[in-house]
Parts: C-alpha cells; structure tokens; sequence
C-alpha cells in the first residue's frame, strides 16, 4: 500500500502544526510519500519580493532565514539542529545567490524559480522533524525527483510520462530502503534545462496528484484546514457542510470553476490511473474527510455543491453566418487557441459565438480575433467583471425542472443570467451572473437547496 500525503501551507505554517503532520505521516500505514507547500504566508511574501525586488530581498533573506531556522530550533536537538543546518545553509546559499543573480532575473521563469523556494524549506523541516521522530525520511526537492513540467511560465502542466520514469528511477529507491520522501510540491522542472516551472497558485494539489499518478500510489490524501470538500466555500457560506463521496467529474468541475479546495487540475492526474482522493482535516485527523473516487452511491441531492469562479469575461462574436458556416467557429477557436489561455465556456446562437475568458486575457484574445478576415466577423462584444456559477448535482439535467429551479432561486436574489452552459456535462449545470450578484446567487442557492430552507 502506497500513499501519497499533501499537506497545505496552514497544515505546516507552524511548529505545533508541523508536530501534528508529522504524527498524521508517523501513523499512517504501508509506504508513505509527502509533497508539502510553503509555510502559510511564505509564497505571498516571496510574490511581493519578486515585485520589488532590488528594495526587498535583503528583508527577504533574512525573514525567510529568521522563521525556518527559529522552528528547526524549537523542533530539534542541538545534533538534530546540526544535520538540519548541513542541508539548510546550501539551499540558503542557493536562494541568495538567485536573488541576486542578474542573467537569472531576464528568464521568463525567474518568478517560478523565486516563489518556488518555500516549499524547499518547509519539506526539509518536516523531514528533519520525522528524523528526529526516529524515522528514516529524506527531503527531495522536484529538480532531485524529475517531476517535468512544460507549458507558460507561472502556469505548467506536469508531463505525466516522463516524471513517472524519473521518479522510478529518483524515489522509488529511498522507498524500497524504508525512507519517507518529502517531496516539495508547486513546481516541476522544465525538461530541457531543469528550471523551475510553478503549476499555478495553489499548485501543491496538482503536485501531488502528480506524484501520485507517477508513483501509482494506491490513495492520494490532500490534508488541508477544512473538514473536506463541503457544500460551498465555508468562508462565504458558514453553514456549508462536508461532502462525504464524490466523483472524480464533481470534484473536477467544481476546482475547476473555483473551488479552491483543490487545485483546478488536481484530478486529472489520479482520475487517469483510477487512484482515489481523499480531502482531511490535518486539525482533525481522527475525521474521515471527503473520498473522491469513481464511483459514488446516488444521493438524491439536486445540488450538492456549489462554487465561483469570478473576474470573467464574456465575448461575443457576431457574423450572420456562423450556424451555416462552421469553419468559422473553428477560425475564431484557432485564433483564440493561439494565445493558449483558458476557455471556461462556449456558447453558440444562430448568429453569435461567445466565449468566457478571464478578465486579464481579453487584450490578447481581442488582438488575436482582429486579424480575422472582416467578412467572417460582424461584431465583438465584451462584457467584463463576470463571474460563473458552478452548481453540481444529482443528475441535474434528467432531473424534471431541477434547473429551472435553480434559476428560478437565482431570479428570487434578483441577478441577471448572461450566458448558461447546460447539458455540456452531466453533473453541472453552469451559468454567469456579474461579478456583484455571484455571492448573493451562492449563499440563496445553498440556502435552498441544501440547507432545503423554503
Ligand atoms: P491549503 O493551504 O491546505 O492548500 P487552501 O487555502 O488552498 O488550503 O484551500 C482550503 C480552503 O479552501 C478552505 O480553507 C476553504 O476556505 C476554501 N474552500 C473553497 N471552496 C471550498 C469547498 N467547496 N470546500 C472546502 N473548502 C473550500
Ligand atoms: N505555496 C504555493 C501557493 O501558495 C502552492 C500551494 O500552497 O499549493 O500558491
Ligand atoms: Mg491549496
């Protein structure tokens, strides 16, 4: 039995917290593999540093110092202290120098390689605490594993096949000789030259679902500072509750369209070798938390969950030919396709196309859509400041007058609907309001429909 355990930026933000993981790691049974994020915090403060980087980065260097070596001492013994220190200073070293480093500073990927340096101070701390705990643990870093990532700066995607060659060469040893691998999650190393490339914000899941699928582990556990995937964000909705099972295409729908639990792409990676997730509470280690597997028993629920994603924009591209002509949808996809930034819908009427983008994307994508030929392309329209609701359910599109429900509920809290992605999926139904309405259409839908206050 192989499980991979990740545990988030709360979950190992401070000495206590890391005690309480490393117990969670200690007592977990078979094999283990961790991938740990920075400690809550850390990645923020080196965003800012990257931003103002001639002003800040001696503050830097020496709060980043400060907090990792004040939680060794508090964790260690004096020898203890010492073998944590022969691998601490040359890691310092090295994020010193690339502070400092100015050819480094021209790469597109200088802030992947900046921001990923928390994670590289957080896993070693754990597994020196795990050391002193009496076990055998080694910290590896993603350039130590092969986890390969391509894509855009600040943005990449893991090559699945190549990192599971590389891990079975780089980790699979150290668990066959009974070490537990703590391994640093957000970021993978680009194949050519081994630079650090981040998965996005919030990466560690993604990270980890990689390593998972890499390492064909039986479970992947994301441990995090909430009792599960629940009902809606708790933060926004406080009576939210815990979900116990979903299905890979709910949880996926939902990260995907802003439920920051997990990471948008953290299914993929397990769904594609039928490895289940499960979502626990490092705060309470004795609950069960969330299972997200295949299969799932049918509840009844006409919405289970629901989330946000805001700050979207919608465009519409007219042309009175489109539902005659579909080579025209296909040039106006390419073109937006070109700049490779996410489409989170698509909608088509008789004489429009509209596609949701993120409100920081519209520049590009509109620079793109006017080299369109004049005769193909009538209008463009944009509508920014968007937000699109995800509600998930049980079968939500057989279900007789279950989304009219829903956007009766959404009619009742007084928003406007701008565009509804239906039937695309069998267990979503998605729709935009703008970005004022989205909280209001959340906590009445919830109300509703799972609290079932009438
Ligand atoms: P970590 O540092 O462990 O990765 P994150 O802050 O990234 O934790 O994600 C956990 C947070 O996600 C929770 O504290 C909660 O506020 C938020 N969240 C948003 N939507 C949901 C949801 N549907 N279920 C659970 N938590 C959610
Ligand atoms: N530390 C990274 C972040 O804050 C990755 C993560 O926590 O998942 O985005
Ligand atoms: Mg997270």
């Amino acid at each position: 039995m192989l499980t991979v355990m990740k545990f988030g930026g709360t979950s190992v933000g401070s000495i206590e917290a890391l005690e309480r993981v490393a117990n969670i790691v200690v007592g977990t049974e078979g094999n283990k593999v961790v991938v740990t994020s920075a400690m809550s915090g850390i990645t923020n403060f080196l965003v800012a540093c990257c931003e103002d980087l001639v002003n800040l980065r001696e503050e830097t260097i020496e709060v980043f110092e400060k907090k990792h070596v004040c939680v060794a001492k508090a964790m260690l013994d004096e020898k203890q202290l010492a073998e944590f220190m022969k691998e601490f200073t040359p890691r310092m070293e090295a994020f010193k120098a690339l502070l400092y480093d100015e050819k480094a500073a021209k790469s597109p990927y200088y802030q992947d390689n900046v921001t990923s340096q928390g994670e590289r101070f957080s896993s070693l701390l754990l597994s020196h605490k795990l050391r002193a705990m009496g076990y055998k643990s080694v910290a590896l870093t993603s350039e130590d594993c092969g986890i390969v990532a391509e894509g855009k700066p600040l943005n990449g995607n893991a090559n699945l096949r190549m990192t599971e060659t590389q891990m079975g060469i780089n980790v699979m040893p150290y668990i066959n000789r009974g070490y537990i691998p703590i391994i640093t999650g957000f970021y993978g190393v680009t194949k050519d030259d081994w630079i650090p490339l981040t998965f996005g914000r919030g990466g560690s899941d993604y990270a980890a679902a990689v390593v998972a699928n890499a390492m064909n582990a039986d479970m992947l556990e994301i441990w995090t500072d909430v009792d599960g995937f629940m009902s809606a964000d708790p933060r926004v909705v406080p009576n939210a509750v815990k979900i116990d099972e979903m299905s890979y295409a709910e949880a996926a729908e939902l990260a995907y369209f802003g439920a920051k639990v997990l990471h948008p792409r953290t299914i993929e990676p397990v769904r594609k070798k039928h490895i289940p997730l499960k979502v626990r509470n490092s705060f309470k280690p004795q609950e069960d938390g969330t299972l997200i597997s295949r299969f799932r028993e049918y509840r009844n629920e006409l919405l289970r969950s629901v989330a946000t994603k805001t700050d979207l924009s919608i465009i519409s591209i007219s042309s009175p030919e489109i539902a005659y002509r579909p080579d025209i949808v296909s040039k106006i996809l390419n073109k937006i396709s070109e700049n490779d930034d996410a489409i989170y819908s698509i909608s088509t009427s008789l004489s429009t196309v509209a596609f949701l983008i993120h409100n920081n994307d519209v520049k590009n994508t509109l620079i793109k859509l006017n080299e369109l030929d004049n005769d193909d392309v009538e209008k463009i329209d944009v509508t920014s400041d968007v937000a699109l609701i995800c509600c998930v359910g049980d079968e939500l599109m057989s279900e007789t007058g279950a989304s009219g429900d829903i956007f009766g509920a959404v009619k009742a809290a007084g928003a406007n609907i701008n565009m509804i992605s239906e039937g695309a999926s069998n267990v979503a139904i998605n729709f935009v309001v703008s970005n004022g309405d989205a909280l209001p259409v959340i906590k009445i839908l919830h109300r509703k429909f799972v609290e079932g206050e009438s």
